[in-house]
């Protein structure tokens, strides 16, 4: 069939950006299409955004705790009008690289329009079509709305809208204790607002090791964010700007009242109107589309990256999947994605960050041996920086080998990056002992774990035998 482009790309976020800039610097045609903002949800309403407001944020709480350091500083005031005006201009400076006019100076046709599928090979953009050889669907997630009574009546936030206050809230609730409610409700209070998370777990960080939730609770706790775990939304109304959620706990009704409400209660791939059903490209029951190890749906020439696919829905790994749809999709053949080495890190203060294996998770495929802790506090340059918050754990399989590591600390998401090198290199727990880490630094956590596994390996008959031997 001949066909107007190589390949037609749904959605210009990390993803689509990705496979479009990578097709192109291949040779192939290649069209690109966005019926939103160019550069998606990252750069618009997600890592960029709230990165960003998290340095002002994190700041404040610094101020406001400045008495740790030896100062008598005071936070006067925050307006938020000007933190979001920051948070603007961090935007706007990314923004030329994600570009129309950027990516056409790479050869890439830009769409700013709706697409939807008619076929396989062909893509509807407004009253034209196009057609392309290989389509890529890269159309990105969006903040799911939980069906709860009175919400739809109600003035709510979701990360699209809550970048946009201008005045900081008196109390700020939020639905879903998700990294993007622990980073943002973190976030408000540390500038001063009363922030309430609701979630129906009984406790939070349940995809990290379980470690990590016993050092964060504390941290929330001592920062004043309020947490109602186990804690079913019923209903929601609002009187003036006054929103009212009611939760059941333990079969009690409890009102949490406030004058803003975030919804951040998971996500939803975008994947109305392209038609998935009608073309047989596979779903899972929560509606994200099912790709092979080359990213290839169940439709042979359509291949998907990014959130729409679901597993792990972060930036890196948009752009991890878009990687492997380049060569597969234009060549034919490359790479095959794997999951079992994937980092993240959420953006608290002290930052949680995780490489690899959980505990649980390789306890529960039985390739689980050991692990060891090394506390944070018990490092220099943590206590000269009053970063006491946090350990380093290493998880070790079968064969003594490193498979994962879990890192808090305020400098974890920086850090982790030691241990996904370790893994990647197949080395030990005790990898970390023959580098040379510059003193004083946070980073030493890995050396002085290494040393603590090794003297943990040390035996009793080896001690023996040196005493024999030389002394
Ligand atoms: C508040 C928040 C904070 C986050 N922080 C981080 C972080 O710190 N680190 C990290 O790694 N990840 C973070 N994420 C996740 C990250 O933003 C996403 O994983 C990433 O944006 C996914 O990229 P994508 O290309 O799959 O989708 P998107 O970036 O959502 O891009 C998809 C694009 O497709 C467009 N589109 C949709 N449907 C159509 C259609 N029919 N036709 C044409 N265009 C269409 C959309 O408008 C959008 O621009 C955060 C997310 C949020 C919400």
């Amino acid at each position: 069939m001949k066909c107007d482009y190589h390949v037609i790309v749904l959605g210009a976020g990390s993803a689509g950006l990705t496979v479009a800039s990578g097709a192109a610097g291949l040779g192939a045609k290649v069209a690109l299409v966005e019926n939103h903002k160019m550069g998606g949800d990252c750069l618009n309403y997600g890592c960029v955004p709230s990165k960003t407001f998290l340095r002002t944020a994190h700041l404040a709480k610094d101020i406001t705790n400045s008495e740790e350091f030896a100062l008598a500083a005071d936070l006067k005031k925050v307006d938020l009008k000007k933190v979001m005006q920051r948070v603007k201009s961090v935007i706007a400076e990314i923004e030329p690289h994600d570009s129309k006019e950027r990516f056409e100076r790479l050869g890439v046709e830009v769409f700013l329009d709706e697409a939807t599928l008619i076929d396989s090979h062909t893509v509807q953009l407004g009253d034209k079509q196009i057609t392309g050889k290989k389509i890529v669907i890269a159309t990105g997630s969006t903040a799911r709305i939980p069906p709860i009574p009175g919400l739809d009546k109600v003035d709510f936030l979701t990360n699209k809208t809550i970048f946009d206050l201008n005045e900081l809230p008196d109390h700020l609730v939020i639905i879903g204790g998700g990294p993007i409610g622990l980073e943002l409700g973190q976030g408000f209070r540390h500038l001063g607002a009363k922030v309430t998370i609701i979630d129906q777990n009984d406790h939070l960080f349940p995809k990290d090791d379980p470690e990590v939730w016993q050092v964060m609770k504390k941290v929330f706790d001592r920062d004043g964010v309020e947490l109602c775990l186990q804690c079913k939304v019923k209903s929601v109304s609002q009187q003036d700007k006054l929103k009212t959620i009611i939760v059941e706990k333990a079969g009690k009704e409890i009102n949490i009242s406030g004058d803003a409400l975030l919804v951040s209660a998971g996500r939803l791939p975008n994947t109305s109107g392209l038609n998935l059903d009608k073309l047989g490209v596979k779903t899972d029951k929560r509606g994200y589309i099912i790709t092979d190890n080359k990213m290839k749906t169940s439709i042979k020439n359509i291949f998907a990256a990014g959130d729409v696919t679901g597993p792990f829905q972060f930036t890196h790994m948009a752009g991890y999947q878009a990687g492997k749809v380049v060569p597969n999709a234009i060549l034919g053949f490359g790479g095959k994605a794997s999951y079992t080495m994937v980092p993240w890190t959420t953006y608290t203060k002290p930052e949680v960050a995780h490489i690899g294996y959980t505990q649980p998770w390789a306890e529960k495929l039985g390739i689980y041996r050991d692990s060891l802790i090394f506390q944070l506090a018990e490092i220099d340059r943590a206590k000269a920086d009053n970063d006491r918050d946090g350990f380093l754990k290493l998880i070790l399989g079968k064969k003594g080998k490193l498979i994962g590591a879990t890192l808090v600390g305020e400098k974890a998401g920086e850090m982790i990056p030691i241990a996904s090198l370790a893994i990647a290199k197949n080395m030990k727990a005790s990898a970390f002992a023959s580098v040379i880490f510059s003193y004083p630094t946070q980073a030493e956590i890995f050396q002085r774990l290494s040393f603590e596994y090794m003297k943990r390996s040390f035996k009793d008959w080896m001690k023996k035998l040196i005493e024999k031997l030389f002394l």
